[in-house]
């Protein structure tokens, strides 16, 4: 008889890798990138309240909820069984999917950014705790980034209206920890998103005949919006901004109004649709959990933001924030897909190898490592430029201790900065973001490819999926290329000399000559282009995404840079050196070669063996084992037990 076992369902192999570990503890560039941005007494405040929060974060509880919001998928209903039409439509969302906005509500993921606690860093803070956030939110980030946006567009209005204006009542309620109000914002219509000039949402002046007050509650708007908006997310929300054209004018003014108001039938208050009917729900290919629809809108009584006409210019103030949302969330879940993949990795053994010291897939998640690192970089020092200019500058002695971030020399050019870095922080970060996502699923071998709702903690499909959404909305790769070169090249190339003394500035900055004069030659490439096509913005867009990914790598390549030579850590130092002499921050076609130049390392120079060996402290924190897997089978060896 055979000595062979044949395995069964419940005999043979079965790989079990170990639960995820906190993702802020045990995450160094994490900790590691607070430390720069934050000053001590806020990182002392936040640490335990963010290690407490991502522990919960991979807890059962919010994987539970994670796994209710992908399996109840949103759904509506907008009639009764006798047919008659339901005051407001019925738009059912998971148990799950509630709960998880709730759990990211009461830790701050939107009031943070606006509460006092932090001060000048607060947007920073708001940040630290949405990079944990997103990831398991279930895509409730998305609905958080619209509420975080509306906070800060009201908040900007709120002292150009008195005490009794009903924006202070909203602001209120989108800024609260509990029973916070949810915010988005209805822009793309049919003709166009990108471009939403060719909008045929209309609304009327139709003042109420009398109103509470002298400027009507939140329900009662002198405006009525009518029209068609082709894609509306956490159309659950309670209230909604829209962009519309008066009649008087071709140009688009921006509305805000309650989705619902309240009617007194016989006696008794109940609430009805503020003229809101969804016409039908998105299928989608990720963002499942997130309802997004088609929407007519009626007569909605809503009023007024910002001047008539300025519209697009007002909305701007919101999508700054959603964008650095749409970065951060991107980030998270990258994170999130290589902390999984690393998990698998440390579990799975092939060629009777240990998979984790396989050099090919090293150099495959070390590669990763270094681009990550590169996009926390741009994204928290974005980030740090739009918490400062809301909220005021650290003074000079916070900014001198510990060589702080190279901030620009007053808040005119930080603006015309952060408005190069929003979009271009947005575009790269959650491009590089869903291709590296796509890595990991490879990474994990075909149960990467695996999508199973009931199982959250494991699915890097589910992040891959949520994560393309970024990529399309709030402006698309094209679309903020275009705004970034637009930008740059106005004002008779104003704003490309501010740019530019900016990061000559903190180039000088860096001590290491090699990685100084890498950036610098490639900063002086940049500009040359750019300066040279001002008088042929035809030629420049062609070539805008290139520009734009070019712009961000250098951005980065200064960042990591600098951040390395604060404390001469060595890890920090390897991935300087890969981004800015190697190009490893590079994305295939979305570079300029004549500006990310890959080079031969020359004061630093390292063996193949010395490189495989610092693909392993980037990957894994420690050196390569000396039983390191050999990447072929090797003869007579039967197993090589590589222990981490
Ligand atoms: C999951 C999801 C949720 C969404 N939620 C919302 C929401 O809540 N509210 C909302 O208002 N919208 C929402 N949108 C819509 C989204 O913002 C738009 O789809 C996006 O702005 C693009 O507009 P469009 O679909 O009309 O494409 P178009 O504008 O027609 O673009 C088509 C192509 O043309 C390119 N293009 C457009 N303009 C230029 C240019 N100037 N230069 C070069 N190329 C250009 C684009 O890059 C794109 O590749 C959502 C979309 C998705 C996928």
């Amino acid at each position: 008889m055979s000595s062979l076992k044949p395995s069964t369902a419940d005999n043979g192999f079965i790989l079990t890798p170990k639960p995820l570990q906190n993702p802020f503890t045990s995450d160094e560039s994490y900790q590691r990138v607070l430390e720069w941005y934050l000053p001590r007494d806020v990182l002392a405040a936040i640490k335990p309240r963010l290690a407490k929060f991502a522990e919960e974060a991979v807890s059962d509880e919010i994987n539970e909820f994670i796994s209710d919001a992908e399996s109840h998928q949103p759904h509506f209903k907008s009639r009764n069984v006798w047919g008659a039409r339901y005051p407001y439509d019925r738009l059912v969302t998971a148990h799950g999917w509630k709960e998880l906005g709730k759990w990211g509500s009461r830790n701050g993921v939107i009031s943070l950014g606006y509460e006092e606690e932090f001060k000048q860093y607060r947007r920073i803070v708001q940040h630290a705790f949405n990079y944990t956030f997103s990831a398991s939110s279930a895509v409730y980030s998305c609905p958080v980034s619209m509420t975080s946006g509306a906070g800060r567009l009201i908040g900007k209005h709120l002292n150009s209206v008195p005490k009794d204006h009903p924006f202070h009542e909203l602001y209120r309620l989108i800024t609260a920890r509990e029973g916070n109000w949810i915010s988005s914002q209805w822009m793309t219509e049919r003709p166009g998103g990108s471009d939403v000039q060719n909008s045929e949402t209309v609304a009327v002046y139709s003042p109420l005949p009398s109103k509470t007050g002298r400027y009507g509650s939140v329900e009662e708007g002198d405006y009525l919006v009518s029209g068609f908006k082709f894609f509306s997310s956490a159309t659950d929300c309670n209230m909604a901004f829209m962009l519309a054209k008066t009649e008087s004018s071709d140009q688009l003014s921006l509305f805000v109004a309650p989705t619902r108001r309240t009617v007194v039938v016989n006696g008794k208050k109940q609430q009805v649709t503020n003229g809101v009917r969804i016409h039908r729900l998105k299928t989608k290919m990720g963002t499942k959990e997130l309802p997004t629809a088609e929407l007519e809108l009626e007569n909605v009584r809503a009023h007024l933001i910002g001047p008539l006409d300025r519209g697009i210019a007002t909305i701007a103030l919101l999508l700054n924030v959603t964008r650095t949302h749409n970065f951060i969330t991107a980030l998270s879940c990258w994170r999130r897909g290589m902390a999984i993949a690393k998990n698998f990795a440390k579990a799975r053994s092939t060629l009777n190898q240990p998979l984790w010291t396989m050099p090919m897939h090293l150099r495959l998640l070390a590669n990763m490592e270094v681009k990550q690192r590169g996009a926390l970089q741009l994204a928290f020092f974005t980030t740090s430029l739009l918490s400062f200019i809301d909220n005021g500058f650290p003074d000079e002695r916070a900014q001198k201790n510990g060589d702080y971030v190279p901030l620009p020399d007053s808040p005119e050019k930080a603006e015309i900065i952060l408005r190069t870095l929003t979009a271009t922080a947005k575009a790269v970060i959650c491009k590089t973001g869903t291709l590296a996502l796509q890595e990991c699923q490879e990474a994990m071998g075909g149960v990467g490819y695996l999508d199973e709702p009931e199982e959250p903690e494991f699915n890097i499909s589910r992040l891959m999926r949520d994560t393309a959404a970024n990529m399309t909305w709030e402006g698309t790769t094209n679309v903020l290329s275009s705004e970034v070169v637009r930008h740059l090249s106005n004002k008779d190339g104003r704003h490309l000399k501010v740019f530019g003394e900016w990061v000559q500035q903190a180039t000088s900055r860096v001590k290491d000559a090699e990685l100084k004069d890498a950036l610098t030659r490639a900063w002086a490439e940049f500009f040359r282009m750019v300066d040279s096509n001002r008088g042929d913005l035809v030629s420049a867009l062609a070539i805008g995404r290139q520009l734009m990914f070019s712009l961000a790598w250098i951005v980065s390549g200064v960042l990591l840079a600098l951040d390395a030579e604060r404390d001469n850590d060595a890890t920090a130092f390897e991935i300087g050196r890969r981004w800015v002499l190697e190009g490893e921050g590079n994305i295939g076609e979305f570079h300029l070669p004549n500006i990310v130049k890959v080079r031969t390392r020359m004061l630093s120079a390292i063996t193949v063996r010395d490189r495989i060996n610092w693909d392993c402290r980037l990957v894994w924190g420690v050196d390569l084992p000396i039983d390191a897997a050999t990447g072929f089978r090797a003869p007579n060896v039967d197993r090589i037990p590589a222990k981490l």
